[in-house]
């Protein structure tokens, strides 16, 4: 796997970078290791604390220069890009300030003697992470593991190098010890061998079904605790008594959210017939107002899309559902100028036999459905190998509930595209994965709780 950046926009290479050898592994993983055993594990929290906010002042203090780096690698509009920034420093002060409570020892109440549990450190954590939000992905990692007092080897995707290089510096100039944060860049063969290591107690993915799958067999071969935080084909319900002007201005952000490719974007829209028609038409006329343009520039408001690899798959899948019997209402192609950019795309007609069906469109690529009512809507949604997140739009916040409470995903959102904020746990069930992130459960992931009783 060679880690290069490539400008999406201007389809240039930038810079390649050299990976590391098995050698370098080992000695990354033998210095996080001997840091978490000898310092890490035994520093206050107060003293984990300290760092940690200062990686927050920083990240802060150099917002623009750490934005246009996600920009340059995976061209995400620069806008969303210093959004993303400013979330990451929320994240790491939400853990510097919450963890001490959040793993404070709890009592439990016993017939004789006492009891509780305390929590501890595990020990070096791997973590594999994908490119969409190249700075976010990190710090969900980052904050909760480094404050309960673990250290962290961390794989990001070999198409943004520069922004994986950017957040392991930001923890030494914040004054972590080297061997807390570490950055690796290697092979999926060596990320492998790396789980497999007793110096690894724990594995943390965010990525694709394909990868997951892989990593979780080797975190579990090897008998470590894993997490997956996997794709995900979410649906934006809108019922029949929905305020369309909501309705339709939530939608573009669902779907058109970092050109598409978000975990949690809205990717299967399933409109009550009674509003379908006049839904349609406006999310089209808001969808063919987009410009696309160099993602630097505040008037761009259609950014390419990651790579080439991601813009082909993505036209690949719209061929596989004309194909399959599926109608292309907007859009469909390469937009015919430089850069990896692709159409704003709306597909109807999508039968439960057509290959696409059950697949993640992570594109500007909307799958629409109609149904008659409200079971239909949710057996819809249920209809799907996924479980990440969801949307439903009405104006009775009764009913959206009531809905929530019957779709099979780990988040869902009424009357709002999904969204994230630390206090928010974030994953998902069945092919999206398993465990969470943010909120006081993404930092219970990785640690031991050990009961310790008074007879
Ligand atoms: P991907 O191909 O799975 O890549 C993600 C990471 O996994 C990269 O670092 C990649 O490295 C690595 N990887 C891939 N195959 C591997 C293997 N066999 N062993 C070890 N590492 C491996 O995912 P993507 O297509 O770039 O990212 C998009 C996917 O991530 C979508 O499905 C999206 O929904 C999902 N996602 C989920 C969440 C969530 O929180 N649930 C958030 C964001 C994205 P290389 O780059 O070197 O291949």
């Amino acid at each position: 796997m060679t880690y290069q950046t490539t400008n999406p926009y201007t389809e240039q290479v930038v810079e390649t970078f050299t990976s590391h050898s098995d050698a370098q592994l080992d000695n990354m993983l033998a210095v996080a290791a001997d840091l978490y055993e000898t310092d890490w594990r035994q520093r206050s929290y107060a003293e984990r604390k300290t760092i940690v906010k200062q990686a927050a002042a920083l990240l802060k203090e150099r917002r623009d220069e750490f934005a246009k780096l996600i920009t340059l690698e995976m061209g995400k509009l620069f806008k969303e890009a210093q959004q993303e920034v400013s979330l990451c420093v929320k994240i790491l002060d939400y853990y510097a300030d919450n963890a001490e409570t959040f793993l404070a020892p709890k009592s439990i109440a016993v017939k004789r003697g006492e009891a509780h549990v305390e929590i501890s450190p595990l020990g070096v954590i791997f973590c594999v992470e994908p490119w969409n939000f190249p700075y976010y992905q990190l710090a969900r990692v980052a904050a909760p593991n480094l404050m309960a007092g673990n250290t962290l080897l961390v794989k990001h995707a070999s198409n943004v190098p520069q922004c994986a290089l950017a957040f392991e510096q930001l923890f030494i100039d914040a004054g972590a010890p080297v061997g807390a944060y570490t950055n690796v860049f290697i092979s999926s063969e060596q990320v492998a061998t790396a789980i497999a290591d007793p110096r690894v107690k724990g594995v943390a993915l965010t990525g694709s079904e394909r990868a997951g799958a892989s990593v979780a067999a080797t975190a579990g071969k090897a008998l470590k605790k894993s997490t997956m935080e996997l794709g995900g084909s979410d649906v934006f319900i809108v019922l029949d008594d929905a305020d369309l002007d909501t309705a339709v201005k939530l939608a573009v952000i669902g779907r058109m959210q970092n050109s598409g490719q978000v975990c949690t974007g809205s990717k299967r829209f399933i409109l009550d017939e009674k509003i379908a028609g006049q839904f349609l038409e406006r999310f089209q006329a808001e969808l063919e107002k987009l410009l696309p343009g160099d993602p630097m520039e505040a008037s761009t408001t259609l950014a390419p899309m990651s790579s080439q690899a991601a813009l082909e798959l993505a036209l690949k899948q719209v061929g596989q559902a004309l194909e399959g019997g599926a109608k292309v209402v907007l859009g469909g192609k390469r937009i015919a100028r430089n850069g990896y950019f692709m159409e704003p795309t709306i597909l109807t007609d999508v039968a439960p036999s057509n290959p696409v069906y059950y697949q993640e469109f992570f594109a500007p690529v909307a799958m629409v459905f109609r149904v008659k009512n409200e079971q239909e809507a949710i057996t819809l949604a249920n209809d799907s190998p996924f479980g990440l997140g969801g949307t439903v739009i009405t104006k009775d916040i009764a009913r959206g509930k009531r809905i929530a409470s019957q779709i099979d995903t780990g988040m869902v959102f009424i009357n709002s595209p999904a969204v994230t904020a630390p206090e928010l746990p974030f994953g998902g069930v069945k092919n999206s994965g398993y465990g969470r992130e943010l909120s006081d459960l993404g930092i219970m992931e990785f640690v031991n709780r050990k009961l310790v009783l008074v007879g």
